[in-house]
């Protein structure tokens, strides 16, 4: 065992207590906000009053896949490469983002679990649990599996077998807030059996797509979150609560989705094929924002047409906020050149940006108002300790904190030390 992890810069201590972080997918600050203020939040309150709380910026595409990825390597996407669910490669074709071998880095997970700890990660989404599980050695004893796939793990291949039997509950419906709640309480059994040295629990933001602070089935799961919260804190661990990127209503005064349909818009200036729009925030959970999210990419296919044009063209459009080229995009939020668009298109705070307008299912959105995320206005994300840090991190986070600081404030500030 050694008593020093090195990863990107950073050196980690090894934790004399448990350390859970909680990444709560969609976990906008305002859900935080008004469950606060209605009294539903017991343990946040008092992991707010007792440890540390702060408003900390998450890396901007504000989608899962890149700040999931941030959280478990403490760095931004220039050094880990995974910068949403889709790219266009060199030769044009498009790449799922999710696959092991497109991870740049190697994550605290596997650091700590290679130097002897025992490691579970658990995720909702099975997409993220290949990349949360990179190099992470299961036939040691360390863990990883998805609830949307708790009943296929193996031994082999997630650390773990007969999950719904050992933890008796059910296989949770795809789309359903259980899906989350879940991952929490798969966790607070391994922590009750295993005690793992360093646990990453993942959620998923289907409630927050559909629901605002405040409506009674956010305030339904965040009481039930704020349980679980509660009991790992009883375990004696350090609890950390972040999330992956806040949330937003993307919808009309009139209730109808507020979209800019990009690609049609570009097809009409410069012709069809001439570009091509890349929805990166699209998934197999598409159900719950149509694969509309505030952050596009734009390659241009026709040597003919210069990103400047795009830009010029995309700017004058009403929902958009911003339009920058790949190496403003990059410089402004430490994204990987190769693998981003010639330009990156951002929606204003109430809008959403799509492909064609014929891409786009909007079918299963009728019953509630869009809410969706991905560019700087839902990057702003909780980062909750239930124990103070030490002086050296309290100062450090004065200066203001990125959400991928949060397992080194965990385990470095608050987990104590030999
Ligand atoms: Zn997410
Ligand atoms: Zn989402």
């Amino acid at each position: 065992m050694k008593d020093t992890i090195h990863l990107n810069g950073i050196d980690y201590r090894w934790p004399q207590r448990p350390v859970v972080v909680v990444c709560i997918d969609g976990g906008d600050p305002a859900y935080i906000e008004r469950g606060l203020r209605d009294g539903i939040l017991p343990n946040v309150a008092r992991f707010m009053r007792e440890g540390f709380a702060a408003v900390a910026d998450g890396v901007v595409p504000s989608f899962t896949c890149p700040n999931n990825i941030s959280l478990i390597t403490g760095a931004p996407p220039a050094i880990h490469g995974i910068s949403g669910n889709y790219y266009l490669d060199a030769e044009r074709r498009a790449v799922v983002m999710t696959g092991p071998e497109l991870l740049r880095s190697r994550t605290i997970l596997a650091e700590f679990a290679d130097a002897g700890a025992r490691v579970a990660a658990i995720t909702a989404k099975d997409k993220l649990r290949r990349q949360l599980g990179k190099e992470l050695d299961v036939a040691r004893g360390n863990i990883c599996f998805s609830s949307e796939k708790a009943d296929c793990c193996t031994l082999a291949e997630h650390g773990i077998e007969r999950v719904l039997e050992r933890f008796g509950m059910p296989l949770p419906g795809m789309y359903s807030m259980e899906l989350s709640l879940f991952v929490l309480e798969a966790g607070i059994r391994l922590l009750q059996s295993e005690r793992p040295h360093l646990m990453y629990l993942s959620l998923t933001d289907f409630v927050q797509h559909k629901h605002a602070p405040g409506e009674p089935a956010a305030d339904a799961f965040y009481r039930r979150l704020d349980d679980c919260f509660g009991r790992l804190d009883a375990l004696g661990a350090v609890v950390a609560l972040t999330a992956d990127h806040g949330m937003s209503d993307k919808s009309r005064p009139d209730g109808e989705p507020n979209v800019v349909f990009l690609q049609d818009i570009l097809d009409a200036r410069f012709g069809a094929g001439a570009t091509r729009v890349i929805c990166p925030i699209t998934d197999a959970f598409v159900r719950h924002h149509g694969a509309l999210g505030g952050l596009v990419r734009v390659w241009c296919l026709d040597p003919g047409v210069a990103p400047a044009a795009v830009i010029d063209c995309a700017r004058g459009v009403p929902g958009v906020a911003e339009a920058l080229d790949r190496a403003a995009a990059c410089a402004r939020f430490d994204l990987p050149p190769d693998r981003e668009g010639d330009v990156v298109v951002l929606a204003e705070a109430n809008a959403v940006i799509g492909a064609g307008a014929v891409e786009h299912d909007l079918s299963a959105l009728r019953d509630a108002r869009l809410r969706s995320h991905g560019g700087p206005t839902e990057a702003r994300v909780p980062f909750i300790l239930n124990a103070p840090p030490d002086p050296r991190y309290a100062a450090r986070a004065a200066a203001g904190l990125k959400s991928y600081q949060i397992f080194e404030f965990a385990i470095n500030g608050c987990a104590g030390h030999a």
